[in-house]
């Protein structure tokens, strides 16, 4: 098989509450299967052109880092509008979700522009919504820890990844959690969310895969501590 390339998106910029842990989910998971793959980092500014990524992550950052980010977001816009009608897979949590939407508004009432591969829009709130979350989803129970004084709201039509079961997820007034369009996910869970929902990582790669590599079955793993550590995460207040 040719190589698999997980595409690491502001790996400086945007990494808050663990988030790098999703690229090293990923880049585990195909080890554990000796499944050839790559790591490819993709900082503010660089040229790299994303549908050479099977899939692509990206974390979260404070508001201040986002104003960097965002404008970085919108001079890519064409090549990650490309890349998500092609099916490559995202993972955008928390600060890059929000710019993946139409605008951000932040606390300080400065208005980010977004690139809209989400019908949504965010407002900063009063207070931020902080605690571990539980959410249902196609992929089984999603469990995660939220810090964000966004409050994000779908328009109609637009998918949600879930339904909050507990905690806040979008916004503290509806009950979805994160956006869904095409193979692209965005979500406000951070914890890392993919080592502890193996499920949900196992979804990414088949998607991005079958672009490039055809329909993969991936092997089974045991993930007897991934499962204890998001049942010992979902029992928390
Ligand atoms: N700055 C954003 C907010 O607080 C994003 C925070 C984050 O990425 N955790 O809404």
């Amino acid at each position: 098989m040719t190589e698999v390339v997980i595409a690491h998106l502001f790996p400086r910029r945007m990494n808050i509450y663990g988030d790098t842990g999703n690229v090293i989910a990923l880049s585990r998971r195909l080890e554990w299967r000796s499944i050839p793959h790559r790591v490819d980092l993709v900082p503010v500014g660089s040229d790299y052109d994303l549908l050479n990524a099977d899939v692509v992550v990206a974390g979260g950052g404070e508001d201040s880092s986002q104003i960097e980010v965002a404008r970085d977001v919108l001079a890519r816009s064409e090549n990650l509008h490309a890349a998500v009608d092609a099916g490559v897979a995202f993972l955008v949590v928390c600060g890059t979700y929000q710019l993946f939407g139409l605008r951000f508004i932040a606390t300080d009432g400065s208005e980010l522009p977004g690139i809209g591969v989400f019908d949504a829009e965010t407002l900063s709130g009063e207070g931020r919504l902080i605690g571990n979350v539980i959410v249902e989803s196609d992929f089984g129970r999603l469990v995660g820890f939220e810090n964000h004084g966004g409050r994000t709201m779908l328009a109609a039509g637009q998918a949600a990844l879930g339904k909050v079961v507990k905690g806040n997820g979008n916004n503290d007034t509806t009950d979805e959690e994160g956006a869904v369009t095409n193979n692209c996910f965005g979500t406000y869970l951070h914890g890392s969310v993919l080592p502890k929902n193996p499920q949900f990582a196992d979804e990414l790669l088949i998607r991005g895969m079958a672009r490039r590599h055809g329909a993969v079955s991936l092997e089974p793993l045991d993930d007897r501590a991934e499962m204890a550590a998001a049942d010992s995460a979902a029992g928390r207040p």
